[in-house]
């Protein structure tokens, strides 16, 4: 119930934006999900490969299931058949895995590319310059398709700060949009803003939100599952 309400909550508050809802079901349990999709929420995001690849065998197949976490390569065969959308392609080495991949299941695998916005080295994701230097390579890449870009702003109380990085982050998209579509890259999924920060990536024209904690509750990380 408690689910369910915070699904509508969120939701309303997306709809004026036209913005989507990531719901971000990490560490939580299969029958908190169900209860988010027995009220309609069908995109759900993980960060790791096992944990998604669990859930998406015990769950209504109809579940778009986004992988928004760091991936390593060797991981990619696992989510290639089916993941909806991976957010977290952050180099040029990942994206020729995952084309690969895309090759041998004969699926051309939706993608974001990580843009690096935040002020904290612990981020990933490619900077404007390693962008724009990888796009020709990219565009060789059949079984690649580039949705857009993804972004996560510092976690900081500093709201100007926030909204500094996710203008830095639209502006990027923006000159993409205008320069570099064709082929399979195209500029129409903007994914940023989680809990803590995604009215002000609303603002500032985010069409994929990433909400965890604030539909689920806490994370647990020594909960076993
Ligand atoms: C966990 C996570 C989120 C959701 O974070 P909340 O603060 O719980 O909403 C969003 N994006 C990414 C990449 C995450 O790893």
């Amino acid at each position: 119930m408690q689910i369910a309400s915070k699904i509508t909550e969120v939701s309303n508050e997306l709809a004026p934006y036209r913005a989507r809802l990531v719901a971000v079901s990490k560490t939580h349990p299969a029958e908190a999900i169900q209860e988010a999709y027995d009220c309609g929420q069908r995109i759900f995001g993980e960060n790791k490969v096992q944990e998604l690849t669990d859930k998406a065998e015990a769950l209504p197949k109809d579940i778009q299931w986004h992988m928004i976490g760091h991936l390593q390569r060797n991981k990619v065969k696992f989510i290639a058949p089916f993941v909806s959308l991976i957010h977290s392609v952050d180099s040029l080495r990942l994206l020729e895995e995952i084309n690969k991949q895309g090759e041998k299941f004969q699926r051309k695998i939706p993608c974001l590319l990580q843009i690096h916005i935040a002020k904290e080295e612990s981020k990933f994701g490619f900077d404007r310059k390693e962008l724009l230097d990888a796009l020709p390579f990219i565009h060789k890449m059949n079984w690649i398709q580039i949705k857009g870009l993804m972004g996560m702003a510092t976690f900081t109380e500093d709201h100007a700060q926030v909204r500094s990085e996710f203008q830095e982050l639209r502006s990027i998209f923006n000159e993409l949009k205008k320069d570099h579509c064709s082929g399979n890259i195209a500029m129409e999924e903007l994914s940023m803003g989680m809990s803590g920060d995604y009215k002000i990536a609303l603002e500032e024209g985010s069409t994929l939100i990433r909400i965890g904690t604030t539909i689920f509750g806490n994370r647990n990380y020594n909960n076993p599952q």
